[in-house]
């Protein structure tokens, strides 16, 4: 199975990478609807998309009002946006408002609760996605995605601890998609924003025994000299990526 990066970045886009959105092609499951997410026409390979929101940070979900480019504006067959009902509500009444953006959605709204069946794989295999409460400011959620032989856990905007309840909803994925906004050594920084840096995701990638780690959310402000150094991480997780805008991950 395949995971399409079209945004690899948190808060902001810059010249390099679009805020957080990836895509499932095989089964048009989109994870977050980030800026990236404009890219979602050049890769879509379904008729229709479930798009599943972490929480609703702006880098989260300003890319759903890309839509109407990629569907239309009656598109009430084609879009389900499934998040928390609290995170639904702030993109309807706030994200959609008129004053904000003009064009009302005829998209499907689900509330999302602690399990949810996925679209069947190109064998005809149902999924299943299993969410998990995260501590981030205004919340978020963690997600585990899995088909027979294929396995997946989402984990963006929170703080990672070696100790995280949210270890053993992840245990033994195949790829772990974390986010680390910050190198090590910026924990007081990663903890009053509600972030991660890098050398807790692998203590977490390590304690959950998944297969490998690809690390996104990565800030804006890190340039190509200034970029993560992976040395320190790999002696505690081997496995560990950056993932780039683009990137397809075969899990
Ligand atoms: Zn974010
Ligand atoms: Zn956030």
């Amino acid at each position: 199975m395949q995971l399409i990066c079209l945004g690899t970045t948190g808060f902001h886009p810059n010249t390099r990478r679009h805020t957080a959105s990836f895509l499932l092609p095989e089964v048009g499951v989109v994870l977050d609807a980030g800026t990236g997410l404009f890219r979602l026409a050049d890769h879509l390979a379904t008729e229709r998309v479930d798009i599943f929101l972490s929480h609703a940070h702006l880098d989260h979900v300003s890319g759903l009002t890309y839509l109407v480019e990629t569907f239309g504006v009656d598109a009430h067959d084609q879009v389900t946006v499934h998040g928390t009902t609290d995170k639904l509500t702030a993109v309807k009444q706030h994200l959609y408002a008129p004053a904000i953006f003009p064009v009302a959605p005829g998209y499907k709204f689900c509330e999302l609760g602690e399990t949810c069946q996925l679209p069947c794989n190109s064998a005809g295999d149902a999924g299943t996605m299993r969410t998990f409460p995260m501590k981030h400011p205004g919340g978020s959620i963690g997600m585990r995605l899995e088909w027979p032989d294929h396995s997946l856990a989402y984990v963006t905007d929170t703080t990672a601890t070696a100790d995280a309840d949210y270890i053993e909803q992840i245990r033994g994925v195949d790829l772990l998609v974390h986010e680390s906004n910050f190198p090590a050594g910026h924990d007081e920084l990663a903890e009053l924003t509600g972030h991660s840096c890098l050398d807790k995701v692998a203590q977490v990638a390590a304690a959950a025994e998944v297969a490998r780690l690809v690390v996104t959310h990565v800030d804006p402000f890190l340039t190509k000299e200034t970029d993560f150094d992976l040395s320190d991480a790999r002696k505690v997780f081997a496995e560990i990526e950056i993932a780039e805008d683009l990137d397809v991950l075969e899990f």
